[in-house]
Order: C-alpha cells, then structure tokens, then sequence
C-alpha cells in the first residue's frame, strides 16, 4: 500500500485529533491541553520523546532500521486570540481563542507522519525529527525549540527540514504551493521616540518641538525605501501608530511612533535595520533633539533551499500528479518562525490550499479571521506529504 493510501485510512482518526484541538485551543508557548492530546496520538509508536522545558513542545525522534541520515518534519501547534465565527459544527470552546491559522491541521498531520513512518521503520534508512512547536504566532517558539536542541535530537543535524501551512483563502484546493528563495517575509518592529522640551504653542523657538521632527522621519522612512533599495528586492514600510501632545497650543516633550517593516532578502533584513536607525538619528540630530530608535527583529525571512523546493515539487508531481503543485510566482507577505530553522538547515516551507469545497477561495477567509474554515480533506494529503519527503529524502524509495 503506497503511504498515500494508507493516509487515507487514517482519514477518520486525524480528522478526529483536529476536531479535538479545534474545539480546544490553547495560545503562546504553553499548550499543556494540545500537548497532552498529541502524546496520546503518538502512545505506542517506537519514538524517542523529549518534553520541552521552557515551551510545550514534543520532540520525537524515530530511528530507522538502518543507518542514514536525519530529516526533520516540523508541526505548528499554537492558536490565535481570536473569537471563533466560523459557523462549523467544531467551534472553539474556549471563548476569544481560535485555532484561525490552521495549526490543528498541522499537528493532526505531524502525528498521522509519525504513524505512517513508524510503520515502515523497517526500510527507513535514517532518522525523522519530528518537531511539534508552540508558540509560533508572534513568540517564537522554534528559536526556543532550537535552543532545547531539536536540530541535534538525533545525535547529528538533519540533512534537511520541511513544513507545511495551510491556507483558508486564495489558493486552489487541496493543491500545495512553494518556491526556491525567499518564501516567506522578515517581519520587524520599529519604535522610535523623539524627545525634545516642552513649552508654549506662540513661542516655539523657546521649545523643542518634537512633533514635525517625527514627521519629517516618517516621510523620510518612505524615501529610504524607495531610494535605497532594488525595486525587485521589495522593503515595505508602514507607520501604523503616531502618538504626540494633549492640546493644540502645548508643545509637547515627546511624539512617538511604531512601524513595521517587511523585507525579503538577508541582505535586505540585515540593511534595513542599520538605515532605519541612522537616518531618524541623523534626523534628530540634525534639529538638536535625543531620539531612542529601538529596532526589534521578530522573523528573518524565510528562505527555501533551491534544490530542497525542487524536490518537494517533483514529489508533490509524482505522488499527486502535476496539477497539484504550483510553483509561487513571489514570496508570500506573511512570516514565520520556521525562518530559524531554515537559517539552519536546507529547508522547505511549502503552501497547502485548504478551502473547504462549499466556498469559493476567491470570497473565502483567509487564516487568522474569525471566519476563516479549513478543509478536513487536507488531513491526508498533509500526512502523506510529510511522510513522503522523509523517506525519499532518507533515500529509500516509496512503494
Ligand atoms: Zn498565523
Ligand atoms: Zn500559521
């Protein structure tokens, strides 16, 4: 039977395991209800597990029957603060939290891999690395995973790294999408106060003003942009807080504003953060007034190794045929912590679409609103996916 087939008779019990995780979701790096479940999941299979320390996360690692190399599959497990308005029969529970991302999705089909894998442990020439994550949305729990060693759970450091994310919206169902490159984008925070000094609204000469000071930095930041970098290597920067003064003729002492700011390249990420802080230095400094520009990196970008995204299409092709598998025109705008790992190990991060039949993904909504739905269809393929690339990877051939 062909790991496909086998997925598809897993179909009940994983779409069982999502509806649980769905009806319970849990947030940020402690998940102790989601863990539970997928060690439930996993009981009975021949892994070795390893329980975080600063995080809920599951490492499980299966050795093949003979000697080989290491590939790590990851599975994001953590849900958003979000009230559920999907309308499905499995509705969140818990009120204001929401598995809008489609993470349950994810964990049902990690431990439908795992389950898959372990029964061919026989001819599995390696090992897999199987890394479940909390905290992914904003909190970056695979750095912490990283830190706890998942990428040496094996003993060695995998010869590569998959993930999988489903999307409500957008994408034709049930087919997967990836590119060579940037796939995803850095996302960064950018907080900057200008303090200057106070006084009277008639007499500013007597006053710094740091009002058209934080301005000036504003429109500035957008000249940076497109005067400093390559069109085709894009920056996006946006202004979305500016926050200065209680009345029209007080100056105030301080104006405050927050940006983000997306790339998709290293040498991008790495130049945008050095240029967004000299200029409002040099902005400020040049009227006299002290500015604290404080830079926070959340998510490099994330980058697909060329040849490990080309083997994912050319298996998606093979085991699902030709018209499953596109390859992505551009990055997507969205990020994800799964970057750390990519910066780590030759990597994959590959795009399912998940729109439930009834809807059309063109109107559908995409993951992290409250109407967001995902299509339990995908359990399988998701599940078989992961398992197909471990074992061609590991360089066993399917049957
Ligand atoms: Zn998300
Ligand atoms: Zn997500």
């Amino acid at each position: 039977m062909s790991l496909r087939e086998s997925a598809a008779d897993m179909r009940d019990e994983l779409v069982r395991l999502r509806h649980a995780l769905h009806r319970e979701p849990e947030i940020g790096l402690h998940l102790p209800r989601t863990q539970e479940k997928v060690l439930a999941a996993l009981s009975g299979l021949p892994l070795e597990i390893r329980l975080g320390e600063r995080l809920s996360s599951i490492t499980a690692v299966l050795r093949g029957a003979r000697p080989g190399p290491t590939v790590l599959l990851r599975g994001d497990m953590d849900a958003l603060p979000v009230s559920e308005r999907s309308g499905e029969a499995i509705t969140s529970q818990v009120d204001g939290r929401m598995h809008a991302c489609g993470h349950d999705l994810h964990t049902a089909m990690l431990t439908g891999a795992a389950h898959l894998l372990s029964a061919r442990r026989d001819e599995l020439a390696g090992n897999v690395i199987f890394m479940f994550q909390p905290g992914e949305e904003g909190k970056g729990g695979a750095k912490i995973m990283i830190e706890e060693g998942v990428l040496d759970a094996a003993g060695e450091r995998p010869i590569a790294a998959y993930a999988l994310h489903v999307i409500s919206a957008a994408l034709p169902r049930r087919v997967f999408i990836s590119k060579g490159g940037p796939m995803m984008a850095a996302a960064d925070r950018f907080v900057v106060t200008v303090r200057g000094a106070g006084g009277h609204g008639s007499v500013p000469h007597r006053a710094k003003d740091p009002i058209p000071v934080a301005c000036e930095m504003v429109t500035a930041l957008q000249t940076m942009v497109t005067r400093g970098f390559d069109v085709f290597d894009p920056v996006v920067v946006t202004v979305g807080s500016f926050h200065a003064g209680t009345a029209e003729n007080v100056i105030p002492e301080e104006a405050r504003f927050e940006a983000t700011i997306r790339s998709f390249s290293k040498a991008s990420h790495a130049r945008i953060q050095e240029r967004a802080v000299t200029l409002v230095k040099g902005i400020a400094a040049a009227y006299g007034l002290d500015v604290e520009a404080d830079y926070q990196v959340s998510y490099p970008v994330t980058v697909n190794d060329g040849a490990e995204a080309e083997f994912v299409g050319a298996t998606v092709r093979e085991v699902y045929g030709e018209q499953r598998f596109i390859r992505a025109p551009q990055p997507f705008t969205g990020s994800e912590d799964f970057s750390f790992v990519s910066d780590r190990v030759p990597s994959a991060f590959v795009a399912l679409g998940a729109c439930p039949p009834d809807i059309d993904p063109g109107k559908a909504a995409y993951n992290h609103a409250p109407e967001a739905r995902f299509d339990d269809a995908v359990l399988p393929d998701g599940a078989a996916l992961y398992a197909e690339l471990a074992v061609r990877r590991l360089g066993v051939a399917a049957e």
